[in-house]
């Protein structure tokens, strides 16, 4: 039997009102999801300048919210869609260019997370369950513990937390995020404190009920030195209540059959379509056409081994391989990447920028698609891929190991260094053509990457974390 519960989801950013990564989407996708199968979703974030809500958020006025040593008001704005309610916290703190990267966010969301349950009891909603994401929400499960400071019926609520990337921590100096946050001096003694330093992700993970990330292997790898960011050891503390749940795909945004981006619609039983957008793509980028395409859309960071990819470059012209790659972020990635197209015309294309419509192009009309990261909690362009048809040759880690089979769907490779991508490209390459490949491309394009499982995992965690607090 299912129990139906009261979620209050908090998160920094949601889709489709705002978005820089895979929080978004997750934030937009699950609460939808789990609205649904009858639960009820209030999803808090900021009401940033960037906001993209058309009507905007209806504005229902100030709430009082508890921050450096008094209450100060915070804006209130909501507005529902798909059957979910979101409320917007509106703060001149938040009326910034972007979203995140300024040398005050710890403080900016610190006022976020203690405005987050004022402004679920502005709106009369006292939830069963508090489901926090990432360190911008990681105070929530202290200060809910704690109690201070909070509306009625808030202090002890049992919460959850994601943790979607565990490079980003919200570190800052011990006193002040208790000053922030209005806390008493001892927490500086307890979770908060990593080594010397306040932590907001390290608090989570104390005070949370339950603890989950996006992917079952990214809940193991974040265990270990390499992975763990200095958490590794907390992580390992907290492994009984660890869990990975693998991320969903939205499958109505990313769906060859019915996608207005392509030349020509198409599905596994009529892949026609996918040799038209190859035609497309290779004129938009002027490449060969004859050759096999590996294509590349990713943040040009180092987490996603886009580097690696650069320095095998050559060599995967020599393999036989035309490139189209599509990216934006570290600037000397972005140089390199446009050296290396100069240096092999019509057979690597690089477009440097954000461009969704090119994105889906690079999808549907590659034969591959390479994902080297040297980490991946989840990582949604390997499902996008494979959806399409398009073989990911991708880095064995976190949900890319979860999400691709070896030979099956796609190719795995271990080490994170450009032979490792070289000898899986090889492998793609010898394979390419044939019947073993045309079954693969089949065989991933059949695969339920869906939100629907994934939303029902989390839905029993909330029933079971919900029955143990009572
Ligand atoms: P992350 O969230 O770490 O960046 P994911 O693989 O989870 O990685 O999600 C990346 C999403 O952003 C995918 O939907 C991908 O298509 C999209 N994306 C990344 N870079 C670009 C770009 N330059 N242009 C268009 N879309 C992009």
């Amino acid at each position: 039997m299912v129990v139906l519960m009261r979620v209050l989801f908090a998160t920094s950013e949601v889709v489709p009102y705002s978005k820089t990564g895979g929080l978004a989407d997750v934030a937009g996708a699950l609460p939808r999801a789990l609205a649904a199968q009858g639960h009820e979703l209030l999803v808090v974030s900021p009401w940033y300048r960037s906001l993209r809500a058309e009507p905007a958020p209806l504005w229902i006025g100030d709430v009082d919210a508890p921050f450096a040593g008094g209450f100060e008001p915070v804006g209130v704005g909501t507005l529902e869609a798909d059957g979910v309610r979101y409320a917007f916290v509106g703060h001149r703190d938040f009326q910034r260019e972007d979203l995140y990267g300024y040398s005050d966010d710890v403080r900016r969301f610190s006022r976020f997370t203690r405005a987050v349950p004022q402004v679920a009891a502005r709106l009369g909603f006292l939830p069963d369950l508090v489901h926090a994401n990432d360190w911008h929400t990681g105070y929530l499960p202290l200060v809910l513990a704690h109690g201070w400071h909070l509306p009625a019926g808030f202090p002890g609520l049992p919460s959850i937390f994601t943790v979607h990337n565990v490079q980003y921590q919200g570190t800052s100096g011990l006193e002040e995020a208790l000053w922030w946050l209005r806390l008493p001096g001892a927490f500086a003694q307890e979770y908060m404190n990593h080594f010397g330093s306040a932590n907001a992700m390290q608090a989570a993970l104390g005070y949370t009920w339950a603890v989950t990330t996006v992917s079952p292997t990214y809940a193991a790898e974040i265990q270990r030195p390499e992975y763990g960011y200095g958490l590794d050891g907390t992580f390992r503390h907290v492994r009984d209540k660890l869990v990975g749940i693998l991320n969903g795909l939205d499958t109505e945004a990313w769906n060859p059959g019915g996608d207005t981006y392509l030349p020509r619609p198409y599905d596994a039983d009529d892949p026609g379509g996918k040799t038209e957008a190859k035609r497309a793509l290779t004129q938009r980028l002027e490449l060969d056409g004859s050759t096999p395409v590996l294509g590349v859309v990713s943040r040009l960071a180092d987490q996603k081994g886009i580097d690696l990819l650069e320095a095998a470059g050559d060599r995967l012209v020599r393999q036989g391989w035309s490139v189209a790659l599509l990216g934006s972020g570290d600037a000397l990635l972005e140089r390199a990447l446009r050296d290396l197209a100069a240096r092999h015309p019509g057979r690597v294309g690089a477009v440097i920028g954000f461009d969704e419509a090119l994105a889906h192009l690079i999808y549907a009309g590659s034969d591959a698609l390479a994902v080297p990261s040297r980490f991946e909690p989840c990582g949604l362009s390997q499902m996008i891929a494979m959806r399409y048809g398009t073989v990911p040759i991708a880095r064995d880690t976190g949900g890319l190991h979860d999400t691709v089979e070896h030979q099956q769907t796609g190719y795995l490779f271990e080490h994170a260094n450009p032979e490792g991508l070289l000898w899986a490209t090889g492998l793609a390459m010898e394979a390419y053509g044939s019947d073993r490949w045309a079954a693969m491309m089949r065989r991933a394009m059949r695969r339920d990457f869906s939100w629907e499982r994934s939303a029902q995992r989390y839905a029993e965690l909330y029933e079971g974390v919900v029955a143990s607090a009572r």
